[in-house]
């Protein structure tokens, strides 16, 4: 039974994965601390992750807002062995359909709103059913909203594999796609996951309204485009509003502060971070090369190590912040004495947001995940964009090819191994070489501009989320 309120109450709906729930409650946070909203987040969690569930636990505690987790469940029946993210995380969605309805209908407070993210575009109807506005809440950026609304036409214009297409595919008013960067759904057009990415991408115009994490001078072209009635805006009804850069506020640190403490005795701009997400794993034999890269660079760095994956790159999604430490069973012979006075090894899971607005950091080698490359970008970092997984090959050509802010492995990672010789190339490169420096000013200006889009002077992100406040303040 809902009854009414006098504060406007948001209730945002998170999908498993790191990756996924830490905008969402940033953005929730959002809410309530520019524009008094109640908010309610429902986590759908994977039980998996240690991460994860240290994230929920704190975000439960600090009681901010109220935080419901909604148990994972069994989808064992459902998917094969070998499934993919894409399809793992809609099936563990759908099935989690019925106990988000019963949960959301059993609220004291009835919801203004309900925000979704991506992979919750099938449970629009209960806002529909409720009769309140529904919002998609797209984690990523601009250009990955426009190829996933694009994608249902793709489906019907572009015969055979997209990865063996010749030519990039023209999304208009955007950027063009080159067949090497599509999402993974786009791989294999006969695997679950491209049905799923095509349905969220038919689904996603449905909604009252779609939140980005991006801003206005960020991603202008894009933008412009998916609101221009004669090109994405003819498929994209909804207003967009952009809300980024969203972007953790620093974590206590008790048990981590190891890291920070020796990151406070290095000199300034000297150290490069290096972490591919929540989510990413190299093979033993990238591994071995890229502990080679590092130290051959001749430069400082942290680095947080996961045991290597025989199969997937993104073969830590549900299990971040868990598993073993023995670095010595797969790093380079003598590694450890040899870098333990320029090097930092963090197993599995770092205070990445701290770490990356510390003063000795300059640089950051990323998987290029796009919560990592606004917290890159917020603290003014300059990158090496490393794609593994999801649509991080279209973000990292984007930022090196559109932004300017970063360097990229000349083939892609996921084709074959990156050699140490590039390694050092690339990281000497964002650190310290001449002809980087355009790419460390670029970085710096770009740090002005995501300052700028919350400015409480007329910020494009400031302005547009209360543009949004206040029209579910008075629909
Ligand atoms: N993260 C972290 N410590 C780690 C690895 C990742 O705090 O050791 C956080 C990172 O700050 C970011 C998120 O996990 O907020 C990863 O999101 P992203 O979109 O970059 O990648 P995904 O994990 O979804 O692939």
């Amino acid at each position: 039974m809902v009854t009414s309120i006098s504060n406007p109450h948001a209730v945002l709906i998170s999908s498993p994965g790191l990756g996924h729930l830490i905008p969402v409650l940033e953005f929730g946070k959002l809410l309530i601390t520019h524009h008094n909203f109640e908010v309610t987040i429902f986590a759908v969690a994977s039980r998996t992750s240690a991460a994860e569930s240290e994230m929920i636990q704190a975000a439960m505690s600090s009681k901010l807002c109220q935080i419901i987790e909604i148990s994972p469940p069994n989808i064992s029946h459902l998917v094969d062995a070998d499934a993919t993210l894409v399809t793992i995380l809609a099936v563990m969605m759908r099935e989690s359909k019925s106990a988000l309805r019963a949960a959301i209908s059993s609220l004291t407070s009835r919801p203004n709103v309900l925000i979704f993210d991506v992979f919750g575009t099938e449970f629009f109807d209960i806002a529909d059913d409720l009769g309140v506005a529904k919002y998609c809440f797209v984690a990523s950026n601009a250009w990955f909203l426009s190829l996933t609304v694009y994608t249902p036409l793709l489906d019907k214009l572009v015969q055979g594999e997209y990865v063996d297409q010749t030519e990039p595919f023209d999304i208009p008013g955007c950027r063009s796609v080159r067949p090497e960067e599509v999402v993974d759904p786009m791989l294999d057009r006969r695997n679950q996951q491209y049905f799923e990415y095509v349905r969220i991408g038919r689904e996603i115009p449905l909604c009252d309204g779609i939140l980005i994490n991006t801003w206005e001078d960020l991603q202008p072209k894009a933008l412009a485009a998916l609101r221009d009635d004669k090109l994405l805006g003819g498929i994209v009804k909804a207003p967009i509003y952009t809300v980024g850069p969203i972007v953790r506020t620093p974590e206590p640190t008790g048990s981590n502060r190891e890291v920070l403490d020796w990151l406070d005795k290095q000199p300034s701009d000297s150290v490069l971070y290096v972490s591919l997400g929540s989510g990413g794993t190299l093979s033993y034999e990238q591994t071995i090369e890229l502990a080679w890269g590092l130290e051959l660079s001749q430069q400082r760095f942290i680095w947080v190590v996961r045991p290597p994956s025989t199969a997937k790159a993104d073969g830590s999604f549900f299990t971040a912040g868990s598993g073993g430490d023995d670095f010595s069973s797969f790093l380079p012979e003598g590694f450890l004495n040899r870098i333990h006075e320029v090097g930092k090894l963090v197993p599995k899971w770092a205070p990445q947001v701290n770490i990356l607005r510390h003063s000795s950091v300059g640089g950051f080698l990323s998987h290029a995940g796009w919560n990592s490359t606004m917290e890159s970008i917020s603290n003014g970092l300059p990158m090496i964009a490393w794609p593994l997984y999801a649509e991080q090959r279209m973000n990292a050509t984007a930022l090196a090819e559109e932004l300017g802010v970063a360097v990229r492995p000349k083939i892609q990672p996921s084709e074959r191994v990156v050699g140490r010789d590039e390694i050092v190339t690339m990281v000497r490169k964002i650190m310290v070489d001449k002809q980087g420096q355009p790419i460390r000013d670029r970085a710096k200006e770009l740090k002005h501009s995501a300052e700028k889009a919350w400015s409480s002077e007329g910020g494009s992100s400031y302005n547009s989320l209360s543009l949004l406040a206040n029209k579910r303040k008075h629909p």
